[in-house]
């Protein structure tokens, strides 16, 4: 008998089984396990625990929901509720044949809240014992209140159902209170560990010591620098989740990170190493992101697992000469301990899991990392990078965990072999941008008008994924409504449009002098370039007043605001000054560039060959603030231009692209003489066609017979992000127009919205259609809109794990339908849905000349199979279509089938992994017996038995194109011979 007709034929005893002892427990497990194993949806389970409804309707209903669901889900239920019965009760009842393995369902899922739900019978029970531990959690990350404390904990819930609610009301409040949960779960699990601080009693003055430290903390980090002056905003306030993600493949995470992660244990590769690297570019909001981390640890938020915290900048560690030790680098660096010095580091050093460094900007410190000074003695002194490298190592103080953060160039092998896993920082979400101008602007209707702008400017939009430039526009709302729709494209107009927002800020009357702004503040702005440039050059970014005085900065320059007062930790008085960012300091030493006639003629040139750095003007002068002891002087200017300098010096050359680009050159035209002005254009005109023609000219030659491809190399997206900036077609046209190439892969190059406008804007001008391959990048639907410009030349378009959702594809395949080149695209691994499918229907019903759709790792279940279907029925051209790893059942195999039945086209069709049964196979039998073009077809890690397995063989005795049909792991029991089999068409003798 059937577990359908099990569950109709015992409904008596099974409802006296499951409610005849009056408590609800045996119902909710059942119920728990079937959310766990996907057979229930939540809104199947809402619709059955309605609470105060007697038990035994809301087990009819369970019961009759099984029951309609079909055989599938009555197995797991009658297998469910054997597990859950007790063994004189279950007796009573026959589960025949159902003993499915509910422990082995695999782990797909993609987020925390559905975590809570595939392990929610094991949560239920973890929880029982601390409900008050994981309410205070979620009390003190702000995601419940009392109100919801108070319903977890009514009296007439038992300890489980407690838990259930508090699961349930989890998952009401998203997905990062979710996240909360289960790190307090997994750190309760680790309370054996020696992380379990109950069992730790410090001394009294380490106590002491903790609050000190932890006071100056919260006070170093509860304001965000870039809201100096007058402004002040807490970070409380204007902290804005940016998308976290890991830097390397990890098959059991999927989607988002939590700040909490970052220490976590998810994602690990190395468990040997303490160092957790969090990258990200330039103003992506790393040291926000390690200022919010400090300032939850500070107020026992998060990361309570550890007793002290050391923050530390690495920009200002730059300033430090002597040699130290770490006892001296933690207590005069951060935090002096009032007594007892050498007690308080002796239990630091006996307890180093509950200590943590943080090192911010690790690619602003002057040396590069290296591993060849080994020191494991924390009382020996050492010149700081030294100590710093040796920690991060572990070689000294190995156990203390380190957080350091860096931008992705500044990375090299040597650090990453000592790395516990690496974090990238991605900037703001497309909702985290809507969420952070609405915080930054009390006024509703004035954040509504940014943002109702921002979805007008799609390019500025793309810019806004950058936290940085985010704060800017926010910052210059006057500006940015006042200047007209669309005139913001680059990132050089939006740190013009800071200028000038700052330097009127100081003249607010004659704010209407037209372009004479510039002119009026112009010494201001060279003093302020002249300091940054010379700093960019030697890595410098925290000033003394003694280098404010060289350059003649004056208080009144400094009141500008583009100067502020560097935070510091350590006991020393002097004032020191810095950029408001790095990317300002950048901006103003381009401005410096540009601007100066003093300049040395080459500097621009050099600065686009950066490995000739340090033979320019650029390296020769030092500050003394800056510098380190004659010694490193010569290191540093010696050597190359670290792997720390060149991003700044990219960033430097991307501005002074935009500065003279033909846009800004009226603001220049009473500053600079013109014939100086052109003469530079036209240098940065040459060194960018000079270098792309270098990238051109490293294409090896294709193989006979395979097309040309390219793989860009690191500078390709910097030199294409330089041409964009400076806005002229016939540079994009001249730089791209010799590239000859049919495939052009730009795979893991951090391509986000914002190169995806410059590339688009540079590649529109390509001779001949090409492959443009952009697998694991961030383009996102913000990228996707930026891309449209130059499909027209793109015949394939690969975008495999880019965060795409249905709304880029509506927009990409409205313009692809138009593109005669366009054959190609493969989606694999983004966010799609059944929304989308429509869109390739029309795409496949329009263009007969279209090739290949790969939908792969996506969302997309029968009801999207079936819109497919619909366009496939009219299409005459498609051969490959590629839906593993979708949801598309049984249903959508047979829409589908039934669409292809007749095709003369297709060649290659996959629907691996897609829970497709016999009733599906034996509907793409159809296909087999009739296709006359079918080659290969893969249905492996699907559910199909005997009996379709049968049905293609049949059909495979009419056809005789089809080479194989990969059919590992189905349905097939052990004792069957069919089991893991392939079948291809030479071995047909073999089969049964
Ligand atoms: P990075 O260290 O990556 O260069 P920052 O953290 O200095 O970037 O960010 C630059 C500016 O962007 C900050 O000063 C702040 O104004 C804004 N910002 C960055 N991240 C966030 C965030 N998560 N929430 C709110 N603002 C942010």
């Amino acid at each position: 008998m059937c577990a359908q007709e099990l569950v109709l034929k015992q409904r008596t005893e099974i409802l006296h089984a499951l409610c005849s002892s009056g408590s609800a427990e045996h119902l909710e497990r059942v119920l728990d396990i079937l959310l766990a194993h996907g057979e229930l949806l939540w809104e199947d389970y809402q619709n059955i625990q309605v609470l105060g409804r007697a038990l035994y309707t809301n087990a009819r209903w369970l019961l009759d929901l099984v029951y309609t669901k079909g055989v599938d889900t009555c197995e797991h239920f009658l297998t469910a509720l054997k597990q859950v019965l007790p063994e004189e009760q279950g007796a009573a009842l026959s589960f025949s044949g159902c003993c499915l393995n509910l422990e082995k369902r695999e782990e797909s899922q993609s987020t925390s809240t559905q975590t809570l739900l595939t392990h929610r019978p094991s949560l239920v029970s973890k929880l029982q014992g601390c409900i008050d531990g994981a309410l205070e959690a979620l009390v003190v990350s702000g995601h419940f209140n009392s109100g919801d404390c108070n319903e977890v904990r009514l009296p007439v819930h038992t300890p489980s159902q407690q838990a259930r609610c508090l699961l349930d009301h989890v998952r009401s409040k998203g997905e990062s209170a979710a996240k909360v949960v289960l790190h307090y779960i997994e750190q309760k699990q680790q309370s054996g560990s020696p992380l379990n601080q109950e069992k730790l009693t410090p001394p009294k003055e380490f106590l002491k010591y903790q609050k000190k430290l932890s006071s100056s903390v919260s006070a170093q980090s509860c304001f965000l620098s870039t809201y100096g002056g007058t402004s002040h905003m807490s970070l409380d306030d204007i902290y804005t989740e940016g998308q976290l993600e890991l830097a390397h493949d990890c098959a059991d995470v999927h989607g988002p990170l939590g700040l909490e992660d970052i220490v976590g244990t998810v994602g690990t590769v190395s468990e040997e190493a303490d160092t957790v690297l969090v990258s990200g570019e330039a103003g992506s909001g790393k040291s926000t992101l390690v200022q919010r981390l400090h300032l939850l640890w500070a107020r026992g938020a998060a990361l309570q697992d550890f007793l002290l915290l050391f923050p530390f900048s690495c920009r200002r560690l730059n300033s430090e000469q002597r040699e130290l030790s770490v006892q001296e680098l933690l207590f005069q660096h951060c935090c002096w301990p009032d007594r007892e010095q050498e007690e308080i580091f002796q239990f630091i050093l006996d307890h180093p899991h509950l200590i943590l460094f943080t090192f911010d900007g690790l690619d602003e410190l002057k040396q590069s990392f290296s591993d060849e000074h080994r020191l494991c003695c924390p009382t020996q002194r050492a010149p700081v990078h030294i100590l710093l490298f040796n920690l991060i190592q572990g070689s000294l103080m190995k156990g203390v965990w380190k957080v350091v953060t860096s931008r992705p160039e500044a990375v090299g092998p040597l650090l990453k072999k000592h790395l516990r896993k690496e974090v990238s920082l991605k900037g703001f979400s497309p909702s985290g941008i809507n969420c952070f101008v609405r915080k930054h602007h009390s006024d509703p209707t004035v954040a509504a008008k940014i943002l109702e702008s921002l979805q007008t400017n799609t390019a500025l939009l793309g810019l806004c994924h950058s936290p940085v430039l985010c704060w800017i526009v926010s910052q210059c709302h006057k500006e940015l409504l006042g200047c007209g729709e669309g005139s913001l494209q680059t990132i050089t107009d939006v740190y013009v449009m800071i200028l000038q927002h700052f330097l009127q800020h100081q003249s607010p009357l004659k704010s209407n002098m037209g372009l004479g702004w510039l002119q009026e503040h112009l010494k201001t702005v060279l003093r302020l370039g002249q300091l940054a440039f010379e700093g960019i050059g030697t890595t410098c970014y925290v000033f003394s007043c003694t280098d404010l005085e060289t350059c003649g900065i004056t208080d009144k320059d400094i009141c500008m605001g583009f100067l502020i007062q560097s935070k510091d930790m350590s006991s020393t008085h002097s004032k020191r000054y810095e950029f408001l960012h790095v990317t300002m300091q950048c901006f103003f030493a381009a401005l410096y560039l540009v601007l100066s006639t003093n300049t040395d003629r080459s500097a621009i040139l050099k600065l686009f060959e950066p490995q000739d750095m340090r033979d320019t003007g650029l390296t020769s002068r030092c500050f003394g603030a800056c510098l380190p002891s004659t010694d490193q002087q010569g290191q540093v200017l010696g050597g190359e231009a670290t792997a720390a300098e060149t991003p700044n010096l990219q960033i430097t050359a991307t501005f002074v692209s935009g500065l003279l680009s033909q846009r800004h050159r009226n603001l220049w035209l009473h500053c600079c003489p013109s014939a100086l002005m052109e003469k530079k254009v036209k240098q940065v005109s040459r060194c960018l066609s000079k270098g792309m023609q270098k990238h051109f000219k490293s294409i090896p030659q294709p193989v006979a017979g395979e097309k040309k491809s390219m793989h860009a190399m690191p500078d390709f997206v910097w030199l294409i992000k330089c041409i964009y900036e400076m806005q002229e077609s016939k540079i994009a046209k001249d730089a791209i127009s010799k590239l000859e190439v049919d495939h052009l892969k730009l795979t893991y190059c951090n391509i986000g919205p914002v190169e995806c406008t410059a590339l688009a804007y540079v590649l529109q001008y390509l001779r001949n259609p090409v492959g443009l391959q952009l697998d694991n990048n961030s383009v996102g639907d913000v990228g996707v809109e930026q891309l449209l410009p130059c499909m027209h030349i793109c015949n394939s378009l690969y975008l495999r794990n880019n965060n795409i959702t249905d709304e880029g594809i509506r927009k990409l395949i409205a313009k692809g339908i138009q593109c005669d080149n366009f054959r190609k695209i493969a989606l694999f691994n983004n966010k799609l849905t059944d929304a989308c499918t429509q869109h390739f229907s029309h795409l496949l019903k329009t263009k007969q000349d279209f090739l290949s759709l790969r939908l792969g790792n996506n969302n997309i279940t029968a009801e999207g199979a079936k819109q497919l279907a619909e366009g496939l029925r009219f299409n005459h051209s498609l051969q490959f279509l590629g839906l593993w790893g979708n949801k598309i059942g049984d249903a959508g195999a047979e829409a589908l089938a039934s669409a292809l039945e007749n095709s003369k086209t297709l060649v290659w069709l996959s629907l691996v992994g897609n829970g497709v049964g016999s009733a599906g196979a034996s509907a793409l039998a159809n296909i087999i017996k009739n296709s006359t073009s079918l080659e290969e077809i893969w249905l492996t890690q699907n559910c199909i038995t005997r009996t379709g397995v049968e049905c293609l063989i049949q059909a495979l005795e009419h056809n005789t194109r089809v080479k194989s049909i990969w059919l590992r792991n189905n349905d097939l029991s052990l004792e069957e011979p069919l089991t893991e089999l392939t079948l291809i068409k030479d071995h047909r003798s073999s089969l049964p």
